[in-house]
């Protein structure tokens, strides 16, 4: 190997290495053929979004194929709406299966027959323990399991059995069939295990022709086979699995052979992941279903506003391991806002609004100012904002008796408003209960555009919106859904009790630039000096609402520094003062 190669070698992950010294050796003929299997029992979620990147850009990178499959092999919890969103959101993330639709339960009559080939080469039985006899005779991992009483019938008992159990002829779980291995083995998983179960239940493809259904270990391997597909890649908790993946199809003649490969799933703190939490938030009505921007799913990041290509940038960021790890959901939001520095078109939007009142501006009048959609990217061009006398600002840019280093609008000092012009407070007005209703300020004329021609240097840059021209509008604010790193890791307590009280805060009657009006979802946007929005699935012209995908900076990351610093100092305190007492 030389350098080049050594280098190049270095960048591989385990998973391609171990493709390309396939290739090297002509197994599979060099083809390299992947596959994402998800269960429709639910919606995708970012842990799925890893391996839908995974095995598709595996196989582009190796001039290969990649499958979508749905593994329907369980009849009853699987439904279209979650076949319908699978295949929405692989689209979403980029990636195309061609003509290659697959749907394990369209393999059915293919699997039935290699179990009757399986059958015949006495490998298999049809066994009468119930379910609790089944588990009483399996043993446990430090005591070897029992031989099933029905072990021993003959091949054609058997299969009379197994048709019989096909027809419908046996009640549920009165049956099983069962792989022949060994109820000795040090792995659970090889002591005779189901391969088939007895369900009378309508399934979604397949209607009610099948009273038999395949378990997961015997099916998973036979649909990669029969796909051709070379390199199966799973979580990690199908290790122990693989021996019985090899087993099944060493028993069976001429059958294409795939090779099984684990990686470890991911994890991200502040989160849960797995489906049937992620079902039961929206079954409580924790959340406003699968899509709710706070969702680790695929469909609710993109509600929220993050960009695809931030999700893959992500996934290609986390690498690929063999070890189990917590990923910080940090570097999700990292990957979030640094592609959306790059798309988002900046706007200018009050969402805490007070009245500026300019007067010595001309009543009546209205000029439009020329702003930049994105200084990061110059073909993004430039548009014109509405300025008049009077507008909006935030409240928390005006204080009327400003704080040490507030630079903001406070009286008697000058500031500029993004695109227009430097202002200088002159006055405030109050209610009768004291609260500010209108600010008052002069413009300088000669500053349009935000310079000043004497070179007078001003602390702020604000953004405004002109009152008679903005559009009203309602923000979502989301944060993360839990406050705490590990929802599901505190004994004694349901992660349900951890939710962030302000994962959303709806704020009403907030004031947006009247262009924000031509906006719908999927059109990325930052508001200046607020954060990265985008406008919501439900916002219509009459009522326009917007997300908040993400703040501007990592307002958590500060939160915790302080939370350390301050920790930091409070031990040191105590430390001198125990010092003091000595
Ligand atoms: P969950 O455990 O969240 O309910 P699952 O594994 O039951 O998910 P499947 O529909 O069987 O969901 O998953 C389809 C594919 O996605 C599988 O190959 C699985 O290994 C992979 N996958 C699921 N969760 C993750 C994860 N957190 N990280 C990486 N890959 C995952
Ligand atoms: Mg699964």
């Amino acid at each position: 190997m030389n350098t080049n190669e050594a280098e190049k070698k270095e960048y591989l992950n385990f998973i391609h290495q171990i493709i390309e010294e396939d290739i090297k050796n002509g197994k599979h003929e060099g083809r390299v053929h992947t596959r994402f299997p998800p269960e429709p029992n639910g919606y995708l979620h970012i842990g799925h979004a890893k391996a839908i990147c995974m095995n598709f850009n595996t196989a582009e990178k190796y001039n290969g194929l990649c499958n979508l499959r749905f593994d329907d092999t369980n009849p009853a919890k699987e439904e279209d709406e979650y076949v319908n969103s699978i295949k929405e959101d692989v689209h979403w993330l980029g990636f195309d299966w061609e003509d290659r639709l697959y749907y394990a339960s369209n393999y059915f009559q293919q699997m039935y027959d290699f179990a009757i080939e399986t059958i015949k080469k006495g490998k298999a039985y049809v066994c009468d323990l119930t379910p609790e006899e089944v588990r009483e005779y399996h043993g446990t991992p430090t005591e070897t399991g029992k031989n099933s009483p029905y072990r021993d019938r003959s091949v054609e008992e058997n299969l009379d059995l197994f048709e019989k159990m096909k027809n419908g002829e046996f009640p549920n779980g009165s049956r099983t069939l069962r792989a022949k291995i060994d109820m000795a083995s040090p792995n659970m998983n090889m002591r005779d295990p189901i391969m088939y179960r007895i369900l009378h239940e309508t399934h979604h493809n397949t209607g009610d022709k099948w009273n038999i259904y395949p378990m997961y270990d015997w099916a998973h391997g036979l649909e990669d086979s029969i796909e051709g597909v070379t390199h199966s890649l799973c979580t990690l908790e199908f290790e122990d699995h693989r021996p019985l993946y090899e087993w099944f199809l060493d028993n069976l003649d001429g059958v294409h052979r795939p090779q099984q490969i684990e990686f470890a799933r991911l994890n991200l703190n502040y989160t849960v992941m797995s489906k049937r939490k992620l079902l039961e938030l929206v079954q409580l009505g924790l959340v406003n279903g699968w899509d709710d921007p706070r969702m680790p799913t695929i469909s609710g990041m993109r509600r929220r506003g993050y960009p695809a290509a931030a999700i893959r940038a992500f996934a290609d960021k986390i690498g690929l391991a063999k070890r189990e790890s917590t990923v910080d959901v940090a570097l999700l939001e990292f990957c979030v806002r640094e592609e959306l520095n790059k798309l988002a078109e900046r706007r200018m939007a009050v969402l805490n609004p007070v009245k500026v009142v300019i007067t010595n501006y001309p009543e009546g009048q209205v000029e439009m100012m020329e702003a930049i959609n994105n200084p990061e990217d110059e073909s993004a061009g430039t548009r014109e904002v509405p300025f008049s006398r009077e507008i909006y600002i935030e409240k928390d840019d005006f204080m009327e008796v400003p704080a040490k280093k507030f630079f903001r609008l406070s009286p008697g000092n000058e500031v500029r408003l993004r695109y227009a012009y430097f202002i200088t407070c002159t006055d405030v007005v109050k209610d009768e209960n004291g609260e500010i209703t209108e600010i008052h300020c002069t413009y300088d004329p000669a500053t349009k555009g935000g310079d000043s021609p004497d070179g007078r240097r001003v602390k702020a840059t604000m953004h405004w919106v002109s009152c008679e021209q903005a559009e009203k509008a309602t923000i979502r604010e989301y944060d993360r859904l839990f406050k705490i790193e590990n929802p599901l890791g505190v004994a004694d307590k349901d992660y349900t009790e951890f939710i962030n009280e302000h994962s959303l805060d709806v704020v009403v009657n907030c004031y947006l630039e009247p262009d924000l009006k031509n906006f719908k979802p999927g059109q990325f946007i930052q508001f200046e000096r607020l954060g990265y929005f985008i406008a919501d699935l439900d916002s219509t012209d009459d009522n326009l609402i917007f997300n908040r995908t993400i703040t501007l900076r990592d307002s958590w990351a500060k939160i915790q520094k302080q939370m350390r610093q301050a920790e930091t100092e409070r031990r040191a305190r105590e430390k001198k003062a125990k010092k003091n007492q000595k």
